[in-house]
């Protein structure tokens, strides 16, 4: 069922697909042992190349729709997961949990994906994948049905770079690798508060992607 999932989700579009054990279940309505869906899908070097220092309306669109896919990728996961008769839970690409928890989804894309082996968490705070570098963007589907790992947990690869803090208007990345205790490594509330006094009149200050753009893991083309 493993290797059918991975090929439905690669057929619908994702150009990264894992799994993994979650160390525990993160909403309550879940049973204790949990497994996670990873999945990624990379955005266009092409649009990148159009954030300049700040975000471009192209790349506005362009996050909404790797979002828009990747949603549907994870619905229709879980979908075929039910119909095996497990349980999935698919956690949307861009997932706050309101008012009290702005910065927060259910659970966080990015420790899917690392546990999942399929990359890091850079010093800008970023999921940095072996094979796209930043330029991705993460759903996860949760479910109860038995799932391995078929990677390895990979280290932090940024070595001394620290381009992305020096990039960040908002001086908003500590430039320090992610703690394993779960502190993050940059200011959610500083980079959300610049982007959203500088950058309103795209995407209502939403996005800004200076970090992703930097990177010289992303090998942009
Ligand atoms: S999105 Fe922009 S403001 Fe936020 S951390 Fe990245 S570079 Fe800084
Ligand atoms: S810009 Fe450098 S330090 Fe920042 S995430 Fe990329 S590799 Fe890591």
């Amino acid at each position: 069922m493993q290797a059918k999932l991975k090929q439905l989700a690669t057929e619908w579009g994702a150009d990264l697909v894992g799994f993994c054990k979650l160390t525990a279940p993160p909403v309550k309505e879940l049973p204790d042992n949990v497994y996670a869906v990873s999945i990624a899908v990379k955005l266009s070097d092409a649009v990148l190349k159009t954030i300049d220092g700040a975000p471009s309306f192209v790349y506005f669109q362009h996050y909404r729709t790797a979002n828009a896919l990747l949603d549907q990728i994870a619905f229709r996961l879980a979908r075929e997961i039910e119909k095996s008769g497990f349980s999935a839970l698919p956690v949307a690409a861009s997932q706050s949990l309101g008012k009290n928890n702005p910065y927060i989804g259910m659970l966080p894309h990015k420790t899917a994906a690392v546990l999942s082996g399929l990359g890091f968490v850079g010093k800008s705070g970023l999921f940095l994948s072996e094979k796209y570098g930043s330029k991705v963007r993460l759903a996860t589907v949760i479910t109860d049905m038995p799932l391995t790992n078929e990677l390895p947990v990979i280290e932090n690869g940024c070595g001394d770079c620290r381009i992305c803090q020096t990039a960040c208007p908002a001086g908003a990345i500590y430039g320090t690798p992610p703690t394993t205790d779960g502190e993050r490594n940059f200011d959610p509330e500083k980079c959300s508060r610049y982007m959203k006094e500088h950058f309103q009149d795209i995407g209502r200050g939403s996005v800004c992607g200076v970090c992703i753009k930097v990177c010289p893991k992303n090998k942009l083309r």
